[in-house]
C-alpha cells in the first residue's frame, strides 16, 4: 500500500498527520506575525532614505528565516527542543530556559488554534484538494488576524496573493464557480469602500483601512459573492459583542480604535464552515 492509499484508507491517520504538521505551520505563522510587519517597516524606511538621496545603511539580514529565533529578553537562541509547538511551552512552563523571562501564551495559542482548525478541516473534507485549498486560506487568515491585532495593519503581501489564490482555486470551482468568485472579489472590495466613504463623509473620521477592503475582496474571491452579506453581518455582530464587552468590562475607551480585520477573519471562517447552512436557514425564514 502506498502512502497515499494508506492516508485515504485510514482517515484518522490523515487527520493526525495534518494536525501535527499544522502545529508546525502555526509555529511558522508566529514568526510571520511577529516579523513581517518589522520587515515591511525596515523596507519602507530604507526606501524613504533612498528617496532622500541618502545612502541606505547596511543592516544585518532580517527575514522569515534569518536570524534564528532567540529570547527577546536575553538573546538565548531557541533550540529545536525548545521549539516544539505547544509542548515546549508547557514543559518550560511558559518561561525562557536560560533567563526564565515569561513567554507570551499567544505563541502556543496560535499553534494550538492552527492545529485544531486544520485537523477539523482534514476531518471534514478528507483527503482532497478541497482540504489543501481550505488549509491555505485558513492559515493566511490566522496570520492576518493577529498582524492586524498587533499593528492595525493588513499587509498587501498577504491580502493580494490571497485574492489571486482564491480566483485561481475557483477556476476549478473548488468552492464556487469562477463567476461568483470574480464578482465576490470586486463586490467585497467595493462594499467596504462604500462604508468607508459613507462613514468618512458623515463623521470626518476613518472607520477602517484599505487593508480591510482587500481582506473582504479575498474572502469574496474564495467564498463567492453570495457569502458576502453573511460575512459582513457576522463580522459586525462579533465586533459589536466584543466592542461593547470591552467598553463595559475592560473600560476600553469608546474612542480607542479596534481593528476590524480580526472580525472579518472570524466572520469569514464562520461563513467558510457554516455559511451554506446559515444562508439556507435565512432564506427559509424569509
Ligand atoms: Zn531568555
Amino acid at each position: 500500500m502506498s502512502l497515499i492509499d494508506t492516508l485515504q484508507a485510514f482517515p484518522i491517520l490523515f487527520i493526525t498527520a495534518v494536525t501535527a504538521m499544522s502545529l508546525a505551520i502555526g509555529s511558522f505563522l508566529n514568526v510571520v506575525i511577529y516579523r513581517l510587519p518589522k520587515m515591511l517597516e525596515r523596507q519602507w524606511r530604507d526606501e524613504l532614505v533612498d528617496l532622500n538621496g541618502q545612502e541606505v545603511a547596511a543592516a544585518p539580514r532580517y527575514n522569515l528565516m534569518v536570524p534564528r529565533s532567540a529570547c527577546p529578553a536575553c538573546n538565548h537562541p531557541i533550540g529545536a527542543l525548545e521549539n516544539v509547538p505547544v509542548v515546549s511551552y508547557l514543559v518550560l512552563r511558559g518561561k525562557c530556559a536560560a533567563c526564565h523571562a515569561g513567554i507570551s501564551p499567544r505563541y502556543p495559542f496560535v499553534e494550538a488554534l492552527t492545529g485544531a482548525l486544520s485537523g477539523y478541516i482534514a476531518w471534514r473534507y478528507g483527503f482532497t484538494w478541497h482540504t489543501l485549498a481550505t488549509l491555505i486560506f485558513v492559515w493566511a487568515m490566522i496570520a492576518l488576524a493577529f498582524i492586524d491585532l498587533d499593528t492595525f495593519y493588513l499587509p498587501d503581501d498577504i491580502t493580494l496573493p490571497l485574492i489571486w489564490a482564491g480566483l485561481l482555486v475557483n477556476i476549478g470551482g473548488v468552492f464556487v464557480d469562477l463567476q461568483s468568485a470574480v464578482i465576490g472579489a470586486i463586490a467585497g472590495y467595493l462594499a467596504l469602500w462604500l462604508v468607508f466613504w459613507g462613514y468618512k463623509l458623515a463623521t470626518g473620521k476613518d472607520g477602517m483601512g484599505y487593508g480591510d477592503f482587500k481582506l473582504l475582496a479575498a474572502i469574496g474571491a474564495w467564498l463567492g459573492w453570495k457569502m458576502l452579506p453573511v460575512v459582513i453581518l457576522l463580522s459586525s455582530l462579533v465586533g459589536a459583542i466584543v466592542g461593547i464587552s470591552l467598553i463595559v468590562f475592560a473600560r476600553h475607551g469608546r474612542n480607542v480604535p479596534i481593528p476590524f480585520g480580526p472580525y472579518l477573519v472570524m466572520g469569514g471562517l464562520i461563513a467558510l464552515f457554516w455559511g451554506d447552512q446559515l444562508l439556507q436557514y435565512y432564506l427559509q425564514t424569509l
